[in-house]
């Protein structure tokens, strides 16, 4: 819905009546793309200028910009207007900063003197440091804005000092579980045989093809690349820090990105505010009915589902071969009903030990990509350094280090060369700070690349490609400073 009330009182709403950098994408994937959010985001029922605000917004917030508390505070009034609910995953940061306000206003009020001049002393302080956050908030749209992506704030990678030195998988803080991917992208050779085995576990509808694999040549390297491109379940989601219900949000235990089916309200703020393009909102009625999903004929009910305590709900789902639910009893998993936003889930049901143990610790994608012969994909806990895709990486460096060595004779290579410094790895615009889980090897796509046919194609297989206008547009090119 567009706002046609053009007396807009936010800062940084897109409008021009405010924003001295009206003209200028936020979004790392362009104007083009912006103005097409924008278009979309018109024809849902909900305001549109606060979904482009706060995804503007989310960006800043990401890169540390602006605080999650200020971030709270700056829409919480409109976002209580449009959905009579304000459920952002920042709240927890507003209300830390309340309270710190309330302790400092007692301290105030008790530190001796007169109380009256106490009162009217705490009013300015009060409205000067909001004006303060204010002010701060538009600068930090300015600078996002004119920077884009060059900033690069907590979004590198955490070293984990093991026996190779600097360990380039990522986010190994140790901090429990955290599920992510190695994809070598040298192993690829565009089957797509990943993309079919999403689909046929998912039974997402035409269109939406929750992996993704874009065909590319690039100057730099003068022969055909891929790269495959699921969610990139990040650790610091601008996606959820936009959405009013919590529908989308972090797993606990293991650190997966995932829409509440039954929460989401399909406002698809949080399709704008993600910087890879990977949502898919399920328009029509979905491909597959609900009935032949996958576990969907459990004997129970949703209700049922919700008296019970944890050990109960999880052993009748597993029961069932569940394939919707997760272990809290979230629909969070297949294909999304209509209305609701979908993206790649990680499989979570699989996770949970729903589809039997052997699949647990597993993705359709990376077995149908194993079944191929080509084992591009390694999903696993990328915290842990027993893991499949951290053992991986380890045998890779150490190939590339042999390699190199063998070549130079050894004598090219001083101690401090490790086998990680041999090692190819990036991941996708991690320097905007939303710390993705998903490490790829290999090269990245130049600001050169251009999208091509693959040896398959999606109509080969029988999906409909209606990324690769996009993709060819945007996404190449967007992570260069
Ligand atoms: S890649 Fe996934 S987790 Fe990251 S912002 Fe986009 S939708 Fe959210
Ligand atoms: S579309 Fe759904 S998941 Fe996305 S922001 Fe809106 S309510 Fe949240
Ligand atoms: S992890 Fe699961 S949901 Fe994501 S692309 Fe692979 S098969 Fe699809």
């Amino acid at each position: 819905m567009s706002k046609d009330d053009s007396s807009c009182g936010r800062d940084s709403c897109g409008c021009g009546e405010n924003d001295e950098t009206a003209d200028e994408s936020f979004h790392p994937m362009g104007e083009d793309y912006e103005e097409e959010m924008r278009e979309m985001l018109d024809d849902t029922e909900y305001d549109t200028e606060l979904g482009m605000d706060m995804a503007e917004d989310a960006m800043a917030l990401i890169q540390g910009e602006i605080s999650e508390a200020e971030f709270h505070d700056k829409y919480n009034e409109a976002v209580v207007e449009e959905f009579d609910v304000d459920d952002r995953p920042t709240v927890d940061a507003f209300e830390e900063m309340n309270a710190e306000e309330d302790e400092s206003i007692f301290k105030k009020l008790t530190g001796g003197g007169d109380i009256a001049d106490k009162l009217a002393g705490l009013d300015a302080d009060t409205s000067q440091s909001r004006r303060d956050t204010m002010k701060k908030m538009g600068a930090a749209g300015a600078a996002l804005g004119l920077g884009g992506v060059a900033s690069a704030q907590g979004g590198s990678s955490d070293p984990k000092d093991d026996e190779y030195g600097a360990n380039p998988v990522g986010d190994t803080s140790d901090e429990g579980t955290q599920l992510g991917m190695v994809i070598d992208l040298n192993r690829c050779d565009g089957c797509l045989e990943c993309v079919t085995g999403c689909i046929e576990e998912n039974n997402t509808s035409s269109g939406a093809n929750w992996m993704y694999v874009l065909s590319y040549e690039d100057e730099s390297t003068e022969q055909e690349n891929f790269l495959v491109r699921p969610c990139q379940h990040c650790t610091n989601a601008p996606c959820e820090k936009v959405c009013p219900v919590r529908a989308r949000h972090t797993r606990d235990k293991d650190g997966i990105v995932l829409t509440n089916y039954e929460t989401c309200i399909g406002c698809r703020y949080c399709q704008v505010a993600c910087p890879y393009g990977v949502n898919y909102f399920q328009w029509g009625e979905p491909d597959t009915p609900f009935d032949e999903l996958m576990g969907a004929d459990g004997d129970y009910d949703e209700d049922s589902l919700k008296e019970m305590d944890y050990e109960q709900r999880n052993q009748l789902l597993t029961e069932n071969n569940d394939h919707i639910y997760d272990e809290r009893g979230m629909w969070s998993d297949s294909r999304p009903p209509q209305g609701v936003m979908g993206k790649c889930t990680m499989c979570p049901t699989r996770q949970d030990g729903h589809s039997g143990e052997e699949k647990q610790g597993t993705v359709a994608c990376m077995e149908a990509c194993d079944a191929a012969g080509m084992s591009a994909i390694h999903f696993g806990d990328v915290n842990d350094p027993e893991s499949r895709p951290r053992q991986y990486m380890r045998q890779r460096a150490e190939q590339e280090f042999a390699r190199d060595t063998e070549l130079d004779n050894g004598e090219q290579w001083g101690e401090t060369v490790t086998p990680w410094a041999k090692l190819s790895a990036f991941k996708l615009l991690e320097d905007l700070g939303t710390r993705p889980n998903i490490t790829y090897l290999g090269n990245q796509p130049g600001p050169e690349a251009e999208q091509v046919e693959g040896p398959v194609s999606y109509e080969q297989i029988g999906v409909t490609d209606n990324r690769k206008e996009h993709l060819d547009q945007y996404t190449f090119g967007a992570g260069d400073d």
